[in-house]
C-alpha cells in the first residue's frame, strides 16, 4: 500500500509537472510571433537608408536600391507580395535604437556585422562585403589615410569607419554627419579634406562627379547583415532571414541584384 501510494504520488507530481512545463512552453513559444504579428499586419516595417546609393535611396519619392531589393525578396516569402512594407528612414547613429524600440521589424541599411552591435542586436548571415575607402577632392595631395593626419575628415555618425579612423589616426579631426548628403556638402565646401566610409557607397560619388575620387586602398571588411531583435519574439524572422539568403544566393538573385545596382 506504502509503495502503491508513493507510486500513484509520483505520478502525480509527474504528470503535473509535464502539464505545467507544457504550459510555461507555450507560453514562452514565441518564437514565431513577430512573423504572426507581420502576417496579421499584413507588412513587413523595414529600416533602411534613403541617402545611401545604390544601397537605399528615394527616387520619385519611393524607395530604391539592393537593400530595398532585398527587403523585397524577404516580404514576398513572408507575405506573398513584395511590396507588402512599409519603409522607415534609419541612419548608422540611430538604427540600433530604432530596431530595439520596436519601431522596425529588420533593418537593411548597408550595416555592418561587429562584436558592439552583436551585444544590443542579432545579425543574419552576411549578403554583402564592403571595405573602409577614402573619398578626396581630384586636386587633393591626399593619396593616404596617413596623409590626414590633423585634417578634417567627414564620417557618419555611429558608423564603422568613424571607429576605425578613430583607432587608426588618432590625430585626425573627425567631424560627424548624420547623412552622406551633409557630409558630401561639407567636402565640396572645403571644411573636410576627405570622407571616409565604406567603397561601395562612396563609389557613387566619384561615378557622378569627376571632381571627386576614391583612393584605391581599403582599410577593412565590412560584411553586411540583416539586423533583428535579439528577442525570442524575433527568433522565427531571423531563420526566415537566413533562409532567405540562402536561397537568394542559390537562386542567383544575389548576383542579378549585384549586376542590377552596379555592385561588382
Ligand atoms: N557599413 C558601415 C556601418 O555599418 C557604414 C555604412 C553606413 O551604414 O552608412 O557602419
Amino acid at each position: 500500500m506504502n509503495d502503491k501510494f508513493w507510486i500513484i504520488v509520483i505520478s502525480v507530481v509527474l504528470a503535473l509537472v509535464y502539464v505545467v512545463d507544457y504550459k510555461l512552453d507555450k507560453a514562452n513559444s514565441t518564437e514565431e510571433d513577430l512573423v504572426k504579428t507581420i502576417k496579421s499586419r499584413g507588412y513587413l516595417i523595414v529600416g533602411v537608408k534613403t541617402d545611401t546609393r545604390p544601397f537605399g535611396y528615394l527616387e520619385n519619392g519611393k524607395n530604391v536600391g539592393f537593400d530595398i531589393d532585398i527587403a523585397k525578396y524577404i516580404a514576398k516569402d513572408i507575405l506573398h507580395n513584395p511590396n507588402k512594407i512599409k519603409f522607415v528612414q534609419v541612419t548608422p547613429s540611430n538604427r540600433l535604437y530604432l530596431l530595439n524600440v520596436q519601431d522596425v521589424d529588420l533593418i537593411i541599411a548597408t550595416m555592418t556585422i561587429t562584436p558592439e552591435r552583436r551585444n544590443v542586436i542579432a545579425f543574419s548571415k552576411p549578403y554583402f562585403v564592403a571595405g573602409q575607402a577614402v573619398l578626396v577632392p581630384v586636386g587633393s595631395k591626399v593619396k593616404t589615410l596617413a596623409d590626414l593626419d590633423d585634417k578634417n575628415v567627414g564620417v557618419l555618425y555611429g558608423s564603422t569607419a568613424e571607429k576605425n579612423i578613430r583607432m587608426i589616426l588618432p590625430s585626425v579631426n573627425v567631424l560627424g554627419y548624420k547623412t552622406y548628403h551633409d557630409a558630401y556638402r561639407a567636402l565640396k565646401s572645403g571644411k573636410i579634406s576627405a570622407i571616409t566610409s565604406d567603397d561601395t557607397i562612396l563609389r557613387s560619388y566619384a561615378l557622378t562627379d569627376s571632381s571627386v575620387r576614391l583612393l584605391p586602398k581599403r582599410y577593412t571588411r565590412e560584411l553586411y547583415a540583416i539586423g533583428v531583435r535579439k528577442t525570442d519574439e524575433s527568433k522565427g524572422l531571423l531563420k526566415i532571414v537566413n533562409i532567405n539568403i540562402t536561397n537568394m544566393v542559390h537562386d542567383g538573385t544575389l548576383t542579378q541584384l549585384k549586376r542590377k545596382w552596379k555592385l561588382n
